[in-house]
């Protein structure tokens, strides 16, 4: 990645605070080391052979899959996290694998549409312990997926892990063990996990103004109004003034997504120069996250999530959608969790082994699994075959 003044900072060198295989806190089961890849790339490779990281091709942060086949999906949102991610991992010098591995993990657990999904649910398990897609992406890669011999869930490294929880109560890093110890201490995750977490934010952001663009729900004159958008399509209309909208449009967000990227590294390397960690341990006691952004990004970051909450994501067309999506998730839980036999034999199966452990705590727990689990159209469908009398199966 460069800067727009073609200053390049490059060392394929890791730097001393940066993860690596040999002080890995390792699996939760122990397995012999991979042959020709890091413990990270494996970690990597297994979720990309999930089940969970194929069903984010239909699912969705704010439009619903079916309306276009241009909006960003869950999957393409991972893939951008993880590609700027990766390049900003590498001009730190942090671990890339690692960097990679979280990214592309990160939202395993969301529900299907988005937001909605998530708040429905969590209304639904109110009683029961709540939902968070956080933890629900800990649980899909711990339990959910079932493939390996040895080994429920995918057996990753605790880094990975730690990188997946971004936040946590305290209640909940008590159940935690050993990966909720950092929130009970106050301590930092590794320098991936955090330079990850704001990789999520600069994808997001961005590919929010696009995709909000090509739906027509915001517009460029509103968008100037936002400083960071404002500065970006001034240089971008100063030196191509003939470029149609379309291309003027990708420019200025490819041009947001480096301005952010490289501004993250910048201000991370200040930070890191000032409180020069040893090594990873200690980057962990920090008192704060030294992957930040400067402060004005920081400022002009907000301005444009203020305006993208307020103009898109409360806009109404997308919360028409959202209200659908909340009575979809809310009547689906009251069907499955009233009558578990309404459920497939392998959702039934697992509500009886989890009614057995906890009761109706792990019934409730079950059906979430099974609802969160579930690509928007599944959800749709799965809506139309319980309450629909006209579909018969
Ligand atoms: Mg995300």
């Amino acid at each position: 990645m460069n800067s727009e003044s073609g200053e390049a900072i490059f060392s394929t060198r890791p730097a001393p605070y940066a993860a690596a295989d040999a002080i890995s806190r390792g699996r939760r089961y122990a397995e012999p080391s991979p042959t020709y890849r890091s413990e990270f790339q494996r970690d990597r490779d297994r979720i990309i052979h999930a089940a969970a990281f194929r069903r984010l091709e239909y699912k969705t942060q704010v439009f619903v899959n079916h309306e276009g086949d241009l909006f960003r999906t869950r999957l393409t949102h991972s893939i951008e996290v993880a590609q700027i991610a990766r390049s900003i991992a590498r001009a730190l010098q942090l671990n890339e694998d690692l960097t990679e591995a979280i990214a592309l993990a990160h939202d395993l657990g969301h529900t299907p549409f988005g937001h909605a999904g998530q708040d429905a649910l969590n209304a639904c398990m109110k009683e029961y312990g709540g939902f968070e897609h956080n933890l629900q992406s800990l649980r899909v890669v711990d339990e959910l997926e079932e493939k390996y011999a040895d080994f429920p869930g995918l057996n990753l490294t605790f880094e990975t892990r730690e990188g997946i929880l971004k936040h946590c109560s305290g209640k909940n890093a008590l159940e935690l063990g050993e990966l909720g110890e950092r929130f009970l201490k106050k301590q930092q995750p590794s320098l991936e996990a955090q330079l990850t977490n704001l990789a999520d934010e600069i994808a997001y952001n961005s590919h929010d103004v696009d995709d909000g663009l090509r739906a027509e729900l915001i517009h460029i004159d509103q968008l100037n109004e936002i400083a960071l958008f404002h500065q970006q399509y001034q240089e971008v209309k100063q030196r191509y003034p003939d470029l149609s909208q379309r291309r003027t449009i990708h420019e200025v967000v490819r041009r947001l997504i480096n301005c952010q990227a490289v501004d993250l590294v910048q201000a991370s390397n200040q930070q890191l120069k000032q409180f020069c960690p040893a090594d990873l341990e200690s980057v962990r006691r920090q008192p704060q996250p030294l992957i930040t952004f400067s402060d004005s990004m920081r400022k002009l970051n907000h301005e444009l999530k203020r305006f993208l909450r307020n103009h898109l994501y409360r806009h109404y067309r997308v919360h028409r959608m959202s209200a659908k999506a909340m009575r979809v998730i809310r009547d689906l839980f009251d069907a499955f969790f009233n009558d578990p036999r309404l459920m497939p034999e392998e959702a039934q199966q697992r509500v009886a082994e989890l009614t057995d452990q906890t009761g109706t705590m792990g019934q409730a727990r079950a059906v979430a699994d099974y609802i969160a689990g579930m690509t928007d159209r599944y959800a749709i469908k799965e809506h139309a075959r319980v309450y629909n009398p006209e579909k018969l199966t």
